[in-house]
């Protein structure tokens, strides 16, 4: 049987290798370039995932995922949340963003922080699936390591056990698919989809 083709609502290659590697059996294709996704403006990981997935497979007329994540500082209540790639401004930088979370956190006792993502698929019919993956952690105050993005060198997670300090920058790429909020979910909904 052919694999299903699915639409990724992402520009970002990185992520559709992923997916893919984890999402096997379907064929995932990128989203055209002539496709506009909306803003991720809403106030959920959830609710913008959905809107990507939608937009996407009504342009399409295919099977459509698309994601949203970023992370939470229970100390501030959940932010910057869905505003993660933005915290520090419109066009912030990784580091930029990292700094202003540490700096928020200077004097805050509790550095508990949680990866969220959320997937969206949008099937054929339009029918929506949605699922969440987390990653706990804690923020360490300085930033080490040179692998992973965005918070990864400040981010110790909890799922390598007590001993384990090294953050998400010092894992290499299949300890951190293992346990991150993106391929939780990802493999949550490879399951749904089965
Ligand atoms: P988006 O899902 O592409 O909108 O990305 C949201 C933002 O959350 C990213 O720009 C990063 O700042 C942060 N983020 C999401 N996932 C990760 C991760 O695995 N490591 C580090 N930062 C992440």
């Amino acid at each position: 049987m052919p694999a299903r083709r699915v639409v990724v609502a992402t520009r970002n290659e990185h992520k559709l290798r992923e997916l893919g590697e984890i999402l096997d059996g379907l064929e995932l294709v990128p989203l055209p370039d002539e496709v506009e996704l909306p803003p991720e403006d809403a106030e959920t990981f959830a609710e913008n995932a959905l809107d990507k997935a939608r937009t996407a497979h009504e342009a399409t007329g295919l099977p459509a995922i698309a994601d949203d994540s970023g992370i939470e500082a229970k100390a501030l209540g959940g932010r910057p949340g869905p505003r993660s790639a933005r915290f520090a401004g419109p066009d912030a930088t990784d580091e930029e963003n990292l700094d202003l979370l540490l700096s928020e956190l200077a004097e805050t006792e509790d550095r508990s922080v949680a990866y969220v993502a959320a997937l969206a698929y949008v099937d054929e019919a339009g029918s929506e699936t949605l699922v969440e993956g987390r990653c706990e952690g804690t923020l360490a105050e300085n930033p080490r390591g040179s692998g992973g993005f965005g918070y990864d060198p400040a981010f110790i997670p909890v799922d390598t056990g007590p001993e384990d300090n090294r953050t998400m920058a010092e894992l290499d790429p299949a300890e951190k698919h293992a346990i991150s909020h993106r391929g939780r979910a990802a493999r949550k909904l490879a399951e749904e989809l089965r």
